[in-house]
């Protein structure tokens, strides 16, 4: 089977909404590709925007955080019905920013993984290790438990329609890519934990993608590799390189 290739930007706390604006516009060309489901996740106030600004062109609009409820008295926060109301397709879930930085568990991350696909949201569930857990070399066991941790109680038909990020936490944001060997056997091992918990079908489907330092340089060779289905990427999806990425 092959599967689809994917390339999602993670536009982060970046961009204001006339800023998102421009950048739509920069990359409008750039990001052509029939062949390539192409993402823009986005800070939530430019949401509407970019999703205004994408209209009728291939790029599909993702947020990058939302809340498990539907509504009501959850100060700050945001739901599934309004992100799909406001042109959403695709949701990160399990950053390691937010799992760090916001103290999101793999409880609340399988709580929104199951809200997403029931609210029809495709989920980008992110996964990775530390550099300490790389050098101990436990990195395996580490996310072999976080994927069997998020998607408990998801279903074979919903994992088909899953996106997977590994996303080593030491080559985030730093420049250091994992070689396109060493994000091979991660995103093989993960296609196997797939066809473990579910079947092979399922873990034919999966669409996994690397992410850490992807750019327009090493897109190409990582891309070319037989589990990599596409990247998440972040500082390199606001900037030109982005298309460069999108057509490697
Ligand atoms: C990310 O945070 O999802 C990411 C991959 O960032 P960067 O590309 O900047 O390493």
């Amino acid at each position: 089977m092959s599967r689809r290739r994917i390339i999602a930007g993670n536009w982060k706390m970046n961009k204001t909404p006339s800023e998102a604006v421009e950048l739509c516009a920069t990359l409008k060309d750039l990001v052509k590709n029939d062949d390539v489901d192409v993402v823009y996740c986005v800070p939530a106030i430019d949401i509407v925007p970019v999703a205004n600004a994408v209209k009728g062109t291939n790029v599909h609009v993702g947020a990058e955080n939302f809340y498990i409820e539907d509504k009501g008295a959850f100060t700050g926060e945001i739901s599934a019905p309004m992100l799909k109301d406001a042109g959403v397709e695709y949701i990160i879930i399990g950053h390691s920013e937010r799992r760090d930085i916001f103290g999101e568990n793999d409880i609340l991350i399988n709580q929104k993984v199951k809200k997403a696909f029931a609210s029809g949201l495709k989920p980008i569930l992110c996964c990775g290790e530390s550099l300490a857990l790389r050098k101990a070399g436990t990195y395996t066991e580490w996310i072999k438990r976080q994927i069997k941790w998020d998607l408990d109680g998801v279903s074979a038909d919903e994992v088909k329609n899953l996106v997977i990020a590994y996303e080593p936490i030491w080559a985030i944001g730093t420049g250091e890519t994992a070689t396109a060997d060493q994000a091979e056997e991660v995103c093989k091992m993960i296609r196997e934990t797939i066809a473990d918990m579910y079947d092979a079908a399922t873990a034919e489907a999966v669409r996994i993608q690397y992410g850490g330092s992807m750019n327009a340089g090493n897109a190409a060779e990582l891309l070319a590799k037989p589990d990599i289905d596409g990247g998440l990427i972040g500082g390199a999806s606001l900037k030109p390189d982005f298309g460069q990425i999108v057509n490697a």
